[in-house]
């Protein structure tokens, strides 16, 4: 079969035909797919015990550790909903999570549980004072729910780069997808030992974190991403495959002495979620000598829709161009470049936004009938944002968001292509591109730089750098330096606080 269906019936096939196995490591600790199907019962008990019924919502604040698991199981085994919240968002910004998605209950952790405003209507669950005795206590037999395919199973919320986090509903039928994914794109099987480093709240940790548990295979679970620990934690597990942002792949490259680390077991890595260097990119082949796997998706789509195969990833000869796409689509999603004038398909070469279906989309945002209308059209293709053109044989090629896309003189810049030159400057740690207001041009690149330790850099410099790579309509004309750069929980650039931050007319 080629769905694997409910979290609740893998846990349980797992159970029953490799009980043994390990199934989830957590800092020391390893559960099997017995004790993980067994916890998950009796913590499905515990939340009917708190109420929770089918339906209902179920929200967990907390690093990743091994009960974000248990829980999901859980909550599928009672048809209920896990809503994953974001611990680096304001106690502001949480309630108001919280009052839209109403919860039963509500599970934190200790360090996590001060950015909770006291407001009523949920319980709330201390993970390491109350949970663990009241799961204990619990009855360990199954409540025995099945779960429709059209159920939703998890409510999570986008990484709030162009605005609020949208809440979006996914459900069983989405997330089975990633058994595909898991087994079909990534290779995994119940040899695979998968480390997963991105934070459970996101898709990037929560959908892909699934992959390696839906195929049977073994998840080492970090709670926080650490580079230094999670080289350590590669050769202790034998981690084959891991998923990792740009920003944590950079100071994966940074750890001293990481050409000489010892990560002969892993077969491959993965990477997307944010735009990616040429730089970067291959330093990480060179120095890294694993498979790498190019990942574009989103929250909506329940993860990963586009891949480029390690095939593909040849540093040199014909196919080094390919490096510059995010790949082709999945078999089973259906992906349309569509002029944003016209708004029919742009033709090969041509820019547009990217447009999907797929049995992987959601059916829409939560409580939120009018952003769902406005994001997916009523036969169901969904509107990503994205701008990318596509080439003859099918590879996607991403400019960046159409939000960020900067109007100067009439012609469209895309700042993730300025960015990644920029990146490529000897003197530049990391930059961010946004548009500022010009009167002559209307908008005009502004690039923030963070030089790096020492370097010597100026404006005039990096103009410069730019108009010997760039057109020279695409160049910045103004400049500013800055320390760090406000980036999200995802390693995205938050462009509008950039823009906020930068406002008023370009000076140069
Ligand atoms: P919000 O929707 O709240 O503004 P977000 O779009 O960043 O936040 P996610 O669902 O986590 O929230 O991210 C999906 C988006 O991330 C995509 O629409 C795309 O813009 C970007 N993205 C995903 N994969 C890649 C990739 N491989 N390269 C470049 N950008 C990517
Ligand atoms: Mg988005």
């Amino acid at each position: 079969s080629t769905e694997m269906g409910t979290f609740a019936e893998v846990i349980r096939t797992h159970a029953a035909t490799r009980g043994d196995a390990p199934a989830l490591s957590f800092e020391g600790r390893t559960q099997t797919f017995a004790e993980l199907d067994a916890a998950s019962s009796r913590a499905a008990n515990m939340l009917l015990a708190q109420g929770v019924v089918k339906g209902d919502r179920v929200a967990i604040l907390t690093r990743n550790r091994p009960e974000y698991f248990e829980l999901i199981l859980a909550c599928s085994k009672i048809g209920a909903i896990v809503a994953g919240l974001n611990w680096r968002l304001a106690p502001v910004e949480i309630a108001a999570i919280l009052k839209g998605c109403a919860p039963r209950v509500v599970l934190t952790s200790s360090q996590d549980a001060g950015l909770l405003v006291k407001a009523p209507g949920h319980v709330v669950v201390s993970l390491d004072t109350d949970y663990p005795a009241l799961r204990d206590a619990a009855p360990a037999d199954d409540p025995g729910h099945r779960g429709a395919p059209e159920e939703p199973v998890l409510l999570l919320y986008t990484s709030g780069t162009t605005g609020l986090p949208k809440g979006v509903t996914l459900t069983n039928r989405n997330m089975s997808y990633t058994y595909r994914l898991a087994t079909e794109s990534w290779g995994m099987s119940p040899d695979s030992v998968n480390l997963v480093a991105m934070p459970m709240f996101h898709i990037g940790g929560c959908g892909y974190g699934s992959s390696t548990f839906m195929a049977g295979g073994h998840t080492v679970l970090m709670a926080e991403v650490d580079v230094a620990r999670a080289i350590e934690l590669v050769a202790a597990h034998g981690v084959t495959h891991t998923f990792l942002v740009p920003t944590v792949v950079q100071s994966l490259l940074n750890v001293p002495g990481i050409e000489q680390a010892d990560l002969s077991s892993m077969q491959l890595l993965m990477y997307g979620a944010a735009p990616i260097g040429d730089v970067l990119l291959s330093r990480a082949m060179e120095v890294l000598r694993c498979q790498f796997m190019h990942a574009y998706g989103m929250t909506e789509a329940a993860g990963t829709v586009v891949v480029l195969r390690p095939e593909d990833h040849a540093l040199t000869g014909p196919k080094a161009a390919l490096l510059k796409s995010c790949g082709r689509a999945l078999p089973w999603v259906d992906l349309r470049v569509i002029d944003p004038d016209t708004q029919t398909d742009a033709g090969v070469g041509k820019p547009g936004e990217i447009w999907l279906r797929s049995p992987m989309m959601t059916r829409g945002y939560w409580n939120a009938p009018d952003a769902t209308r406005e994001a997916i059209t009523p036969d169901g293709w969904f509107r990503t944002g994205d701008a990318a053109y596509l080439d003859g044989d099918g590879y996607v090629y991403l400019f960046d968001r159409f939000k960020d896309m900067i109007i100067s003189g009439g012609e469209n810049i895309y700042p993730a292509e300025i960015e990644n030159v920029l990146n490529a400057h000897e003197g530049i740690r990391e930059c961010g591109v946004i548009g500022v207001a010009h009167e002559k041009w209307g908008e005009t690149p502004l690039a923030v730089v963070v030089p790096k330790d020492g370097a010597q850099v100026s404006a005039e410099g990096i103009i410069a750098f730019c108009r010997d790579r760039l057109a020279h309509y695409k160049c910045p004309t103004r400049v500013e330096f800055a320390d760090t750069l406000p980036r999200n929980a995802s390693g995205k650039l938050l462009k509008h606080e950039m823009r906020k931050a930068y406002k008023g007319p370009a000076d140069a």
